[in-house]
């Protein structure tokens, strides 16, 4: 795949990431319903945002690995004004930092759950939305304890 560098959706005027080289086994681990992220090959630990060296002990080798895609919600802020126009249906809605199981923390959407009954550590599950066909979303969603 080569890196995408469109950011807005043409349909729906919806902004998308943008893809860089180092971040590619993560958007195809998407792809394919999987969140894959970086292992240490030295400590074990996983982390997020990606980087070329684990945060915990500096090692700069490691491996790409499936994270289980369960988690609590770690924090959250609630957007009341539309940024953009492909938000105005959207408003009032929630940004979340996930806590995986693994322990990265990813900053989200948040789906199927109204503002009000959003919870600090309810337990979370990742869900995948295709965007196009480079792009699927990892988002989260309440999940079972
Ligand atoms: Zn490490």
């Amino acid at each position: 795949m080569e890196p995408s560098y469109k950011v807005v959706e043409e349909k729906t005027g919806r902004y998308l990431p943008v893809i860089y080289p180092e971040e590619l086994p993560f958007w195809e681990g998407a792809r394919k319903h999987e969140i894959i992220l970086q292992r240490c090959n030295s400590c074990a630990k996983s982390w997020y945002p990606i980087g070329p060296a684990c945060p915990h002990c500096f090692s700069m080798s490691f491996k790409w690995d499936r994270m289980s895609g369960r988690g609590t919600l770690h924090n959250y802020v609630v957007f009341h004004k539309p940024w953009t126009k492909w938000f105005e249906s959207k408003v009032p809605y929630a940004v979340v930092q996930i806590q995986l199981e693994e322990g990265p923390r990813l900053t989200t959407n948040f789906l199927d759950c109204a503002v009000k009954d959003i919870k600090i550590g309810m337990p979370v599950e990742a869900v995948f939305e295709d965007i196009t066909s480079d792009i699927t979303l990892v988002q989260f969603r309440p999940g079972k304890k």
